[in-house]
C-alpha cells in the first residue's frame, strides 16, 4: 500500500508565499468541482531531494482543460489548451506557470472491454514515467493538501540515491530515459539501480536508438549539455557504449574532454557576468564535439537528430569560421585588433573560440569583459562644431578614437583628453579645400 506523509510545510518553504497560496486555492476549486488535483514529477522529487525547482505539472483526475478553464476564470490566469492531448498551461498575473494534464481514466484492455475502475488514474498515469524517483506526488485537495503519494518506492529510491525504472520493458519502450538515467545520475550523484543498470546494458545493446524520433534524442541531448557538468554524463555515455551509438564515426578524446571542461569553466564565468545575455550554452558544447570532424559526418548528425534547423546552420557557420578566427586572433597584437576580429560575433561563438583554443583565451575573455563595452565620451556632435560635414568619415573617425582608447593610447574617463585627440583627428581631415 502507498506510504502517506505530509509534506505541506516543506512546499510552503520553497515556494515564493503567492504560489504557495495560488496551490491553496487550486486545491479549494478542486473540491469544489469534484476532482482530485496533484503536483507530480520533478518538483515533488526535487523537494524531497532539496533542489531549487519551480516547474510545476498538476495532474488532475478527470478533464484537466475543464478544471483548467474553471481554475483561469476564478483566479486571474491566461489558459491555454491543448484539447488533442487534454493538458492546459495556466499563466498568472504575475508569471506564474503552472502546466496541467488529465490523468487517463479510461483504459482500456480489449477494444470494448469494461474500464478498469479498480487502480486509480492517477497511478496509472505516474506508471508511464521513467523512474520511481519521477512518480511521487503530492495532492492539493484543500482538505489533504501536502499528502505526499509515493505508490512505486520513490521516496525510499531517493533515500537510497538509486535511479529505478518502473519495469523490465522501460527502456525499450522509450530508449531515450537511457538518456534520462545518465543525466539523472550524474546530477543527483545516484547510481543506477542493479537491476536497472543490468536492463540499460541490455537495451543498448539492441541499438535500440535507430528506432527513435530524431528530435526525441536531440531534446534529451540538448537536455544534457544544459546541466551543470554535461562532462559527467558523457563519461557515462562512454562506459555504456553510446558515443558511438548516437554519433557514429565521432572521435571523442583526451581533448575533446579538456575542452568540454574548459567550456564548462567559461559558461559558469559567463552566467555570473552576463546573466542577462541569452546564451545557447548548449551549442557551445556541441561545437566543442563536432570540432574537427569531417563537415560531411556532421551534418549527417544534425539531419539524423533533426536539429532545428536554424540551429544547425550557425553551429555548421561556427565550425567553418573558428579556425580562421584563431589565427587572425593569434596574429592580432593590438587590442583594437581582436577588437575588430571579434566584434558583432555571437556569444556561443566566443565562448567556443576560448574554449578551444587556451592560447587566444586571455584575448577574448578581455574582448568580452571589457573592450567590446568601450565608447568614446566625444560623439558626432563634437565633430560637427569642429566644423566636418556630416558623413562616413564621422563613423571612421569614432571608430579610431575607439580602437585607441581600447589599445590605452586615449584615456577612457577623460573627455577632454578624447576631445583633443578628436580635434587632431578632425583638423586633418578638413583640409584648406574643404
Ligand atoms: P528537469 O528537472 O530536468 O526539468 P523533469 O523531471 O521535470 O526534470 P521533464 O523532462 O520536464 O523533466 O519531464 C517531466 C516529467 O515527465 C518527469 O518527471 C518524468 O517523470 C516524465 N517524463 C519525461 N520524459 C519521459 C520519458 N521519456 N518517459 C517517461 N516519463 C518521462
Amino acid at each position: 500500500p502507498p506510504r502517506f506523509r505530509n509534506v505541506s510545510e516543506l512546499i510552503r518553504k520553497v515556494l515564493p508565499k503567492e504560489t504557495f497560496n495560488l496551490l491553496r486555492e487550486i486545491g479549494k476549486i478542486a473540491d469544489r468541482e469534484g476532482v482530485n488535483a496533484y503536483i507530480v514529477g520533478g518538483f515533488v522529487r526535487d523537494l524531497i531531494i532539496g533542489r531549487e525547482n519551480f516547474d510545476i505539472d498538476i495532474v488532475v483526475e478527470g478533464d484537466a482543460t475543464e478544471f483548467a478553464k474553471v481554475v483561469g476564470r476564478e483566479l486571474g490566469a491566461k489558459v491555454h489548451t491543448f484539447s488533442r492531448f487534454k493538458t492546459a498551461t495556466l499563466v498568472f498575473k504575475d508569471g506564474t506557470r503552472i502546466d496541467m494534464a488529465s490523468a487517463r481514466t479510461e483504459v482500456y484492455k480489449f477494444p470494448g472491454a469494461l474500464p478498469e475502475v479498480d487502480i486509480a488514474p492517477l497511478k496509472k498515469d505516474l506508471f508511464r514515467r521513467d523512474f520511481t524517483i519521477n512518480t511521487l506526488s503530492v495532492k492539493i485537495n484543500y482538505s489533504d493538501f501536502g499528502k505526499l503519494i509515493d505508490f512505486f518506492g520513490g521516496l525510499k529510491d531517493i533515500k537510497d540515491k538509486k535511479i529505478r525504472v518502473l519495469h523490465s520493458l522501460s527502456f525499450v519502450e522509450d530508449p531515450t530515459r537511457i538518456l534520462r538515467a545518465l543525466r539523472f545520475s550524474v546530477r543527483y550523484r545516484f547510481e543506477l539501480g542493479k537491476h536497472t543498470e543490468k536492463l540499460l546494458k541490455m537495451a543498448v545493446e539492441k541499438k535500440l536508438f535507430k528506432t527513435v524520433e530524431g528530435q526525441r534524442i536531440y531534446h534529451e541531448l540538448k537536455q544534457i549539455l544544459l546541466e551543470d557538468n554535461p562532462l559527467r554524463v558523457f563519461l557515462r555515455l562512454e562506459k555504456y557504449r553510446l558515443i558511438e551509438e548516437l554519433f557514429p564515426g565521432l572521435r571523442w578524446n583526451r581533448e575533446k574532454k579538456d575542452t568540454f571542461e574548459r567550456v564548462r569553466k567559461l559558461i559558469i564565468w559567463h552566467r555570473i557576468n552576463f546573466p542577462e545575455r541569452k546564451t545557447d550554452y548548449h551549442l557551445v558544447y556541441l561545437g566543442a564535439l563536432f570540432f574537427k570532424e569531417p563537415l560531411e559526418r556532421v551534418k549527417s548528425y544534425l539531419s539524423s537528430l533533426s536539429f532545428p534547423e536554424k540551429e544547425g546552420k550557425k553551429l555548421l557557420k561556427f565550425l567553418d569560421e573558428i579556425y580562421g578566427t584563431y589565427r587572425a586572433l593569434k596574429s592580432s597584437n593590438l587590442p583594437s585588433e581582436v577588437y575588430k576580429t571579434l566584434r558583432g560575433r555571437e556569444e556561443e561563438f566566443l565562448l567556443l573560440l576560448a574554449a578551444l583554443f587556451p592560447d587566444v583565451e586571455e584575448k577574448v575573455v578581455n574582448f568580452m569583459r571589457d573592450w567590446r563595452f568601450v565608447e568614446p565620451l566625444v560623439s558626432g556632435k563634437d565633430i560637427k562644431e569642429l566644423g566636418l560635414k556630416p558623413g562616413p568619415a564621422f563613423k571612421e573617425i569614432l571608430n579610431r578614437i575607439k580602437y585607441e582608447i581600447i589599445d590605452g593610447r586615449v584615456s577612457r574617463e577623460d573627455r577632454e583628453e578624447q576631445y583633443s585627440r578628436l580635434k587632431e583627428m578632425v583638423v586633418g581631415k578638413v583640409s584648406p579645400s574643404n
